[in-house]
């Protein structure tokens, strides 16, 4: 089953259509990922970006080109990003657990220091992780910023926090 079928991306989707940092940039520090895969006229993640890490171009419906080596992993993309396809990813954590930066748009009541089950893509949960950062600033305009730590396996997959029916 493909994307087209499913409408869930998968880190084999991404990694076919070289949207994937490499293993080597992931183990250095925090990088971001661009999960945006559809040729949308849409540009804040290059505008946005402090380090001139994403390249858009003048037709901004091109597909945002992610430089790993200048990008810093400071997560500012992510609430920029109106798809809510930006994340931050750093597998340089520890050898035991790595982090996860997503955007998040609902009512929460956690806090730094809380374990909550996590998300993968497909909203189902995988397994339990850490808040350990929560950011929500008047610029980021009501889309907060939520790093969790998770084990080291689930770096490619959790994306969310795991929300119960
Ligand atoms: S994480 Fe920071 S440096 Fe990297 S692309 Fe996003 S805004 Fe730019
Ligand atoms: S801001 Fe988000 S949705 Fe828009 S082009 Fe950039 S990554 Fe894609």
């Amino acid at each position: 089953m493909n994307l087209q079928q499913t409408g869930i991306l998968t880190k084999a989707d991404l990694v076919e259509a070289v949207r994937y940092p490499s293993e080597e940039r992931m183990k250095k520090g925090p990088v971001a990922v661009c999960e945006c895969m559809q040729n949308i006229p849409c540009n804040p993640c290059e505008t946005s970006c402090p380090f001139q890490a994403i390249h858009v171009g003048e037709n901004i419906s091109n597909l945002p080109k992610l430089d790993e080596q200048k990008c810093t992993g400071c997560t500012t993309c992510i609430a920029a990003c109106s798809g809510l396809a930006l994340f931050v990813v750093d597998k340089s954590y520890s050898d035991e657990v790595g982090t996860v930066s997503f955007p998040y748009e609902y009512q929460y009541s956690f806090q730094i220091g809380d374990k909550v089950k996590a998300a993968n893509r497909a909203g189902k949960c995988v397994c339990e992780g850490t808040i350990k950062k929560i950011v929500n600033t008047k610029k980021s305009d009501r889309t907060t910023v939520v790093t969790l730590e998770i084990p080291i396996d689930f770096v490619d997959e959790v994306r969310s926090i795991y929300r119960q029916r």
